[in-house]
C-alpha cells in the first residue's frame, strides 16, 4: 500500500489471478512475455496513434513503473500524453525490461529444478528462522496479554 505499485494490474487490466489467465509466470521465455505482453490492454480512450493517452490508467505503465528505467518511465509517460509514442512500442520497450529483470530469477529457478534437495533445505531453513521469530512474538504477545491483566488485577484487587 505505501509503494508506488500498490496494486498490479493483470494483462487484462483485472486483479491478476492465475484463474484468469491474465499472468505472468517467473518461469515463462522471453517469447511468450513478447506475445503476452503484445496483447495487455491499454489506455481504453487511446484509440488510434494518434490519440493522446493517460499512462496513470494504463495496465501497461503499471508494470513501467516495476520494471523500467526512470528514463523509459518518463519516455513512456510523456510519450502517451503527446502521442509521440505508439502502444506497440510502449508494450515492447515494458517487455525488454520486464525480460531483464525475470532472466536472472529464471536462471535461478532452473538451478534449483536441478537440485529438489536443496529446495528442501532451504524451506527447512526458513522454517527454522520463522520459528525463532514467531517464539519471540508469542512471548512479546503473552507478556502484553497477562501482565496487562496481572496489573488490573491488583488494581482492582480481585
Ligand atoms: S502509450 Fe504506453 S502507457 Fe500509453 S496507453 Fe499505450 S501502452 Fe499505455
Amino acid at each position: 500500500m505505501l509503494t508506488k505499485t500498490p496494486r498490479i494490474p493483470g494483462l487484462d487490466g483485472r486483479k491478476m489471478s492465475k484463474s484468469y489467465g491474465n499472468t505472468i509466470t517467473l518461469s515463462e521465455s522471453d517469447d511468450d512475455i513478447r506475445k503476452k505482453t503484445k496483447v495487455m490492454v491499454t489506455d481504453p480512450a487511446r484509440k488510434r496513434r494518434t490519440d493522446p493517452g493517460n499512462p496513470d490508467v494504463c495496465p501497461v505503465y503499471d508494470w513501467h513503473k516495476l520494471f523500467s528505467s526512470p528514463e523509459t518511465l518518463k519516455w513512456s509517460a510523456e510519450g502517451c500524453r503527446t502521442a509521440g509514442i505508439g502502444c506497440i512500442e510502449c508494450k515492447a520497450k515494458m517487455a525488454d525490461h520486464l525480460i531483464e529483470w525475470i532472466a536472472p530469477i529464471r536462471e535461478r529457478r532452473v538451478a534449483y529444478e536441478k537440485h529438489p534437495a536443496r529446495v528442501l533445505e532451504v524451506i527447512d531453513s526458513g522454517s527454522a528462522k520463522a520459528r525463532e521469530v514467531a517464539k519471540v512474538t508469542m512471548k512479546r504477545v503473552r507478556e502484553a496479554v497477562f501482565g496487562w491483566d496481572k496489573k488490573r488485577k491488583q488494581v482492582s484487587g480481585a
